[in-house]
């Protein structure tokens, strides 16, 4: 796959690269005041977003207004020199956001899903070379993601970007979104050269996440960060919980903390290879020590085969939970940790003893 670096594409004015503007163009005038307001911050935005077609979970919300906001789009780019991103879910919004000059393109989640509506807006890039960005999927599905990366890729665009906006969950969390950090670690090693950008407005959905989630982002590699922004969120018609003003954008922007260190560079490199190689000793120690219990659950087995036990044992499972859990409270390892650790572990353990038992 070809993948041109973001600066052959944009223009790069601060460090993480930036891209705001409102959840939806609601009209000229929001779009002006919301412009007015980024142009005046001192963290310069590269792209100035808004979506005219919303994807709505619910009908009667605000749905966009369609190609008449693309024209106020051009108004902005003209008055205030932005280059300009929509989300397109379907060939006509492609065919109609080429029509009017839209910068770059993005993919929103509920499209990303759904491998006929990217391949249909595939079709109508062909030729072109706009630069397209792709949200993950609504669920956490990285083959998913990368599917439709591809779509795009197939049909000769090469300034590609993928936008992490987190993962629907069942369930309350605090998260709107539950950013499942490790789905985009792992978009990274299938695809090194793809810049990743954070949407922290989707994962967060509340203006109080959006600081710590923008911070992790950029603490894991980032690329840049996609935040929305309106000139008065609390009458915005979407998404208004999640929309800062420019101006506490700015101010939230600079508290995000840069950590530039290169890890190759001479003053890191010795220490951490030394912490390194420790890692590398205990990873070495673990899968030994995995290999081990694998071999004693071998052994439960056969003996639960041989005397017909079940392989399934609620109070031994809730018991394992319990101590081990406890343990990690006292070495003070998070319980959510020794949770997930256990269930993998428990997981690994009765497949391991179906196998056994049906040999
Ligand atoms: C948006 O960016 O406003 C949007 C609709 O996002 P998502 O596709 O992430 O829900
Ligand atoms: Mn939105």
């Amino acid at each position: 796959m070809t993948i041109d670096s973001l600066h052959s594409w944009l223009v790069l004015h601060n460090q993480p690269l930036l891209i705001s503007g409102p959840c939806g163009a609601e009209s000229l005038e929001q779009l002006q005041k919301t412009a007015t307001g980024l142009a005046t911050n001192s963290h310069k935005i590269s792209l100035f977003r808004s979506g005219v077609w919303k994807p709505r979970t619910r009908p009667n919300a605000f749905e966009g207004k369609g190609e008449e906001a693309l024209i106020w789009l051009k108004e902005i780019k003209k008055e205030f020199g932005f280059k300009t991103t929509v989300e397109v879910a379907n060939a006509q919004h492609a065919e109609l956001a080429l029509k009017h000059n839209v910068d770059v393109l993005w993919i929103g989640a509920r499209t990303t899903v759904n491998p006929f509506s990217v391949q249909e807006i595939a079709d109508v890039l062909k030729g072109t070379n706009i630069p397209v960005m792709i949200k993950n999927p609504i669920h956490a599905d990285v083959q998913l993601w990368l599917g439709a990366i591809e779509r795009i890729s197939n049909a000769g665009i090469t300034k590609l970007a993928a936008i992490h906006r987190g993962f629907y969950v069942y369930g309350k969390t605090k998260y709107r979104n539950k950013p499942l950090w490790q789905a985009a670690i792992e978009l990274r090693t299938l695809l090194p050269n793809l810049p990743i950008i954070c949407d922290p407005s989707h994962i967060s959905g509340n203006r109080d996440l959006i600081l710590p989630v923008s911070q992790k982002a950029i603490d894991l590699g980032m690329d840049g960060l996609m935040i929305e922004s309106h000139y008065n969120p609390d009458i915005a018609l979407s998404d208004a919980q999640q929309q800062l003003t420019p101006k506490a954008l700015d101010e939230l922007i600079s508290k995000i903390i840069i950590r530039k260190g290169d890890a190759s560079s001479l003053q890191h490199s010795d220490k951490l290879s030394e912490l390194r190689n420790a890692i590398d000793e205990i990873d070495d120690e673990l899968i030994n020590l995995l290999k081990k219990r694998l071999l004693v659950i071998e052994q439960i087995g056969e003996y639960k085969k041989e005397h017909h036990i079940a392989i399934f044992q609620l109070e031994r499972w809730q018991q394992i939970l319990k101590t081990r859990a406890q343990l990690g409270d006292k070495l003070g390892i998070s319980r959510q940790h020794v949770e997930k650790i256990c269930q993998l572990l428990h997981e690994e353990s009765i497949r391991l003893q179906n196998t056994v038992m049906n040999k």
